[in-house]
């Protein structure tokens, strides 16, 4: 670090925001457990009343997650679903909603249970068809732009910048759902997002071992107050031994996003000439159509994540998520360990996935240990 710059991402993740406790120096901060705080003896509140309403350990890590991203301010919430739904709860019949046709399944089924039960108009676009989003925004009407700048679990690319600008165009907010892109790599509000969203259950945590959500915003605005108020209204606060799990996964998060995305970009280009293996999914390979793109938008490697289109459809595919012994045959991504998942088993019904995708999370084991497991697995199909 040049002199009076700011630290770099790793640094600030690695001191946890160089944190050192007011009370006792210690470099961990404690974990405060009570769901509940007293007056004082004037019967004047302080910072805390009543755990749903937040925790004292929320205030580093939200300070950490909101400088990381650029933001005006971040909140925890108990999982991602709990932050992703509560900033669609402001909208009003009429309202308008643009989704990708393929993204994270969970929150694609969630928007259509919401445009049926509250008259909200939901479109989904095909991100693969450059002119898709312009067209599915309608001016006056789409309130909110929801994308993903990979898109779960095929990984083609929406460029964040040009979103911003056609939903800002349309009178809309751009929401970005960063989970496989994490701050590390990509900073979506510098990019002209409004929110930035995260499972912080996958790459900020890492270990597999935390449920949890978070927003950042660009402004503290009307709407970013009312996302606060539905947290505490619903309970979708993140627990106290949650949050500071929390904080110490993500003090790795550089280290692990770097040896991921080594053993990802590897494990990619071993596994493309496999007979097995019509195609690799993996933005990160120079023959990916969003090369170019994720290429300025991903400034810090491509991560974990891939696919690959097994020969032989869905039978071949599920026994080469059978024949792993590296990979465990589990849904999730994001943590230290590779993952193998025949996608098709979890995707609603409706679902655009191919059923003989095989989506792959890869951790940071040795690579040689998990290119082998993949190509015997593959000699499976
Ligand atoms: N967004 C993406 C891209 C995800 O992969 C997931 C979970 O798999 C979610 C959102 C939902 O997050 P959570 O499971 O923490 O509620």
């Amino acid at each position: 670090m040049s002199r009076n710059a700011r630290p770099d991402r790793g640094t600030l993740l690695a001191q946890a925001g160089h944190f050192v406790d007011a009370e006792t120096r210690a470099l961990v901060p404690p974990i405060h457990s009570a769901t509940t705080f007293a007056r004082d003896d004037s019967y004047a509140l302080g910072d805390y009343v009543y755990a749903r309403n937040g925790v004292p350990g929320y205030a580093q890590l939200e300070g950490l997650i909101a400088e990381l991203e650029g933001a005006a301010d971040a909140q925890v919430f108990a999982s991602g679903l709990a932050a992703a739904t509560a900033v669609f709860e402001r909208l009003q019949a009429g309202d308008g909603v643009v989704a990708p046709s393929v993204m994270y399944h969970g929150l694609q089924v969630w928007l259509k249970r919401l445009a049926s039960q509250r008259g909200i108009k939901l479109t989904l676009f095909d991100a693969t068809d450059p002119g898709a989003l312009e067209a599915a925004v309608a001016p006056g009407e789409t309130r909110i732009v929801w994308i993903e700048p990979l898109l779960n679990p095929t990984w083609d690319v929406i460029d964040i910048a040009a979103a911003a600008r056609i939903a800002h165009a349309a009178g809309a907010v751009l929401a970005v759902d960063a989970t496989v892109t994490p701050p590390v790599t990509t900073r979506p509000l510098e990019l002209g997002a409004d929110l930035v969203f995260h499972s912080a259950t996958k790459y900020l945590n890492g270990h597999s071992d935390v449920l949890g959500g978070v927003l950042a915003t660009k402004a503290t605005d009307a709407p970013w107050e009312d996302i606060r108020t539905v947290r505490t209204l619903v309970g979708g606060t993140l627990g106290p031994f949650e949050a500071w799990l929390l904080l110490r996964g993500m003090r790795t998060l550089s280290i692990r996003w770097e040896r991921a995305s080594a053993n990802a970009l590897a494990i990619a280009t071993a596994v493309r000439d496999h007979p097995a293996a019509v195609q690799v999914l993996y933005p990160g390979l120079g023959s990916h159509p969003g090369h170019d793109i994720v290429a300025r938008q991903m400034t810090g490697g491509f991560g974990g994540m891939l696919s690959i289109r097994v020969a032989g459809g869905f039978d071949a595919a599920r026994r080469v998520a059978c024949a792993t012994k590296i990979f465990h045959p589990a849904t999730s991504l994001g943590g230290v360990e590779s993952l193998i998942e025949h996608r098709i088993a979890v995707e609603p019904p409706d679902s655009l996935v191919p059923p003989d995708l095989l989506r792959i999370s890869v951790g940071i084991e040795a690579e040689a240990d998990l290119i082998g497991d993949l190509l015997q697995a593959l000699d499976a199909a």
